[in-house]
Formats: C-alpha cells, structure tokens, sequence
C-alpha cells in the first residue's frame, strides 16, 4: 500500500498546470512535469500527502501535496501538485523542486462548493503542519537530499 513507499524523495523542473485556479483560491500548486510523474511508484494512491519541499537551493518548507487524476489527459494519467506552506515572493516556474512525501492524509475527494474545498485544504494544511513537527517526520526536514552540490545539474533522480 501507500506507506510503503513512504518516505518518497523527488526532484524535478516545476512546469505550467493546467490552470484550475488554485492561485486565485489562495493555495498555488507548483506542477511536476509528466516524466516525473510517471517515475512514482504505481503503488502510491491517488490523495492528499504532507511533508518537506525546497526550491533550487532554497530553504526547506512544510508542504501538501495532492497526487491526483490529471483533466488535462481525460484522468487517464496522475497529476502530482505540491502546495509549499511559505509565501514566496515570485512563481518558480522552470526551477528544480525537491520533495520528500512522508505521510498521508485522505484520499481524494469532490466537494459541492469552491468554500467546501477551501476549508478541507486548509484542514489538510493544519494536519500537515501538525503531522510534520512530529521527530519521525520533522528528521527528514534536515536529510542530505536537500543539500544540492552547487553548480551541478539534478534531474529526477
Ligand atoms: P499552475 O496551474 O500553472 O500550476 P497555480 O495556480 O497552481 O498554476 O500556481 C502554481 C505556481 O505558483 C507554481 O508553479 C509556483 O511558480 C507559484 N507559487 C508561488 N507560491 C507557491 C507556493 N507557496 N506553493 C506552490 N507554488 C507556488
Ligand atoms: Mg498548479
């Protein structure tokens, strides 16, 4: 199931979503490209996520990540979207995203109303923030995997 392939770590470029409007609602998502997200482990459901995240060689942030069915390719591929708990001052597009999955929260769900889904996000983010200050969690937050060698290229690893 999910948790045994937890914790997960991927890098990877953050590319263009498909512009459902999650800025707009408050809770931007910075989109992995089709080839990382086809590198995941089939094993790991779709749903709501939480752990650790870090642009280029930025600081590390709490983050929520959905992994999810893509509308772009009629749901017949994920989408893997990671919402970093930090204000940035500028989008990142094009810059290199490292991530390590280390819980899981809920599967996926619809909701009747953009007010509905706001609140179960931020219910998510509080679970996250919560889940996330915990020692087996709050260790990965300092793993060498965000600790980039300077000057070097990363892909997907
Ligand atoms: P898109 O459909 O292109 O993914 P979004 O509305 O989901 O558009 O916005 C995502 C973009 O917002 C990210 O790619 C990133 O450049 C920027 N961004 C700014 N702040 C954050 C944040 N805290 N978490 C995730 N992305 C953020
Ligand atoms: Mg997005």
């Amino acid at each position: 199931g999910a948790m045994r392939s937890l914790p997960y770590f991927c890098r990877g470029e953050v590319v263009k979503g498909f512009g459902r409007g999650s800025k707009q609602l408050g809770i931007p998502t910075a989109n992995f490209s089709e080839q990382v997200v086809e590198s995941f482990p089939s094993d790991i459901p779709t749903g709501i996520y939480y752990g650790w995240a870090c642009v280029g060689n930025g600081d590390v942030h709490k983050m929520v990540l959905s992994i999810g069915w893509n509308p772009f390719y009629k749901n017949i591929k994920k989408s893997v979207e990671t919402h970093i708990i930090h204000t940035f001052k500028e989008d990142f597009y094009g810059e290199i995203l490292s991530i390590v999955i280390t819980g899981y929260i809920r599967p996926e769900k619809n909701f009747d109303s953009v007010d509905a889904l706001i609140s179960a996000i931020q219910e998510d983010i509080e679970e996250a923030k919560r889940q996330l200050d915990l020692p087996e969690h709050l260790k990965l937050k300092e793993d060498n995997f965000f600790h980039l060698p300077e000057g070097k290229i990363v892909n997907n690893h």
